[in-house]
C-alpha cells in the first residue's frame, strides 16, 4: 500500500504514543484533589508547557479542545460573542475564501444564526490571501469588524499565507486575528506571538485524533461554547483526556523540534513526486503557490477527469490520496478554494492532492507513477462517455 494522504491524517511518532502509554498507565482526574489527581494534573500542566515552548507562547495561553475542527469554532463563535457583546453593531467577521470548513461553516453559522456579516477576502491565482483586500475591507468600517480569521497554509493547494502581514494589518486596527494552523504546524515555523488565537490539531503532526488546542492570550475575551466543570479557563469544560494530551505534547514539540529535518525530507519527497507526475502525465496542472508551498504538499489537476474517479481508480490500484481536504471528500463539488483560485469548475473537479510525510520513500513515488498515466486515461474516457451521455 502506498500511503500519500498525510495531510489528512499522518501516523502517530513512536515519542507520542510512549507518552501516551505511560499516561494511560496511570489513575486520576486531574480535576481530583488527591495525590492520583494531582499526579495526572502534573502530566497536563507538563503536556502544556511542552505546547507552549514549542509555539511560542505561554501556557496558560493553552487551551486544550477535541481537535482542530473545535478550536476553529471555539475561536470563531467564541471570540464573535464576547466582541458583539454590549456592541450590536460590531457583526463584521472577515475570513478568507479558503478557509478550511471548520472556519467556513462556523462563519455562515455566525452569519444564519447570529447576525453576523459574513466577508469573504479573496486570493490570487496561487491561492495566496490578498493583503489589499484585507486591508481595504478593515478600512471601510474598522470598528464594525468582530474578528477575522485567515489560514496559516491551505490544506487542499498547499499555499503558505502572508500570515505576518496580515497580522500587521489587524493590528493596525486593533481588531482581532485567529489562524487555523492545523496544517502548518510542524511543517513551518509557526508562533502564537501577537495573534489573538491560532488553532492547532493533534494528527496532523504525529500525534493523536480528537486532540488539539486554541492558543489564546487571557487578553482575549472568549465566551465558552460548552458549559460544565470550567475546566481550561472555564472557556472549555469537559474532563480533561490525559494519555491524548501527553501523546499530543510530545508529538508538538517533536515534530517542532525536528521541523528542519522533517521539512527537508518532505520536500526532497515532494519534489521528486511532483517531477514524475509531470513526467508520467504531461497534461497535469500543478496547483498552488510553486515555491511558498507546504513542504509535504503536491496538488495536481488532470484536464478532462473527475477526481473521484482518479482517487478509486488509484485506490484499487493500492495508492491512497485525496481529492482535497478529507473532510469534504466523498461530497462530489468542485472545491470552492480552487473556484476562489479561478479554476474553473471543470478543471476544479479534476484534481487530486498528494501529501507525503514520515516513512514516504521512493518506492512510494515509483508505485505511482506506474499506474498513474493509464489511471487518468480510464478516468478521461469515463468522464468524456459520461458528458457525452448528459
Ligand atoms: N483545519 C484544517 C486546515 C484542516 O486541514 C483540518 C483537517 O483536515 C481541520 C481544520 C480540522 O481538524 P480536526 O481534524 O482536528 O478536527
Amino acid at each position: 500500500m502506498t500511503y500519500l494522504d498525510h495531510a489528512a491524517t499522518t501516523s502517530m511518532s513512536p515519542v507520542a504514543i510512549a507518552a501516551m502509554l505511560d499516561a494511560a498507565n496511570e489513575l486520576g482526574n486531574p480535576s481530583s484533589l488527591h495525590a492520583s489527581g494531582r499526579r495526572a494534573r502534573r502530566v497536563v500542566e507538563e503536556s502544556r508547557e511542552l505546547v507552549a515552548a514549542a509555539l511560542g507562547v505561554r501556557p496558560s495561553e493553552v487551551i486544550f479542545t477535541g481537535g482542530g475542527t473545535e478550536a476553529d469554532n471555539l475561536a470563531l463563535k467564541g471570540v464573535y460573542w464576547h466582541r458583539r457583546n454590549g456592541f450590536p453593531d460590531r457583526n463584521r467577521v472577515l475570513v478568507s475564501a479558503i478557509e478550511h470548513h471548520a472556519v467556513l461553516d462556523a462563519a455562515e453559522w455566525l452569519a444564519e444564526h447570529e447576525a453576523a456579516r459574513l466577508e469573504f477576502v479573496p486570493v490570487d491565482q496561487l491561492g495566496r490571501i490578498d493583503v489589499e483586500a484585507l486591508r481595504t475591507t478593515i478600512e471601510a468600517d474598522p470598528e464594525s469588524v468582530a474578528l477575522v480569521s485567515c489560514m496559516w497554509a491551505n490544506n487542499e493547494v498547499g499555499t503558505v499565507q502572508p500570515v505576518a502581514e496580515l497580522l500587521a494589518v489587524c493590528a493596525e486596527h486593533g481588531v482581532p486575528f485567529h489562524s487555523d494552523a492545523v496544517q502548518a504546524v510542524g511543517q513551518l515555523p509557526v508562533s502564537g506571538v501577537g495573534l489573538s488565537a491560532v488553532t492547532v490539531s493533534g494528527h496532523k503532526l504525529g500525534g493523536p485524533m480528537g486532540i488539539g488546542a486554541l492558543l489564546a492570550g487571557r487578553e482575549v475575551g472568549i465566551v465558552p461554547l460548552q458549559h460544565g466543570g470550567g475546566q481550561e479557563r472555564k472557556v472549555r469544560s469537559g474532563t480533561l483526556p490525559v494519555p491524548l494530551i501527553a501523546n499530543f505534547a510530545a508529538a508538538v514539540s517533536d515534530s517542532v523540534a525536528t521541523i528542519d529535518e522533517r521539512a527537508a525530507s518532505f520536500r526532497t519527497m515532494r519534489d521528486e513526486l511532483i517531477t514524475a507526475v509531470r513526467g508520467a502525465v504531461p497534461s497535469a496542472i500543478l496547483n498552488g503557490d510553486p515555491v511558498d508551498r507546504l513542504p509535504n504538499n503536491a496538488h495536481f489537476s488532470f484536464p478532462g477527469c473527475e477526481g473521484d474517479a482518479l482517487l478509486l481508480l488509484l485506490d484499487a490500484n493500492g495508492i491512497e490520496c485525496s481529492t482535497g481536504s478529507a473532510c469534504t471528500a466523498g461530497v462530489p463539488q468542485p472545491s470552492h478554494v480552487l473556484l476562489a483560485m479561478g479554476v474553473s469548475e471543470e478543471l476544479a473537479r479534476g484534481s487530486l492532492r498528494f501529501s507525503v510525510g514520515v516513512g514516504t520513500a521512493m518506492s512510494d513515488i515509483d508505485a505511482l507513477v506506474a499506474v498513474l498515466p493509464d489511471v487518468v486515461e480510464r478516468a478521461r474516457a469515463a468522464g468524456l462517455s459520461r458528458s457525452v451521455g448528459r
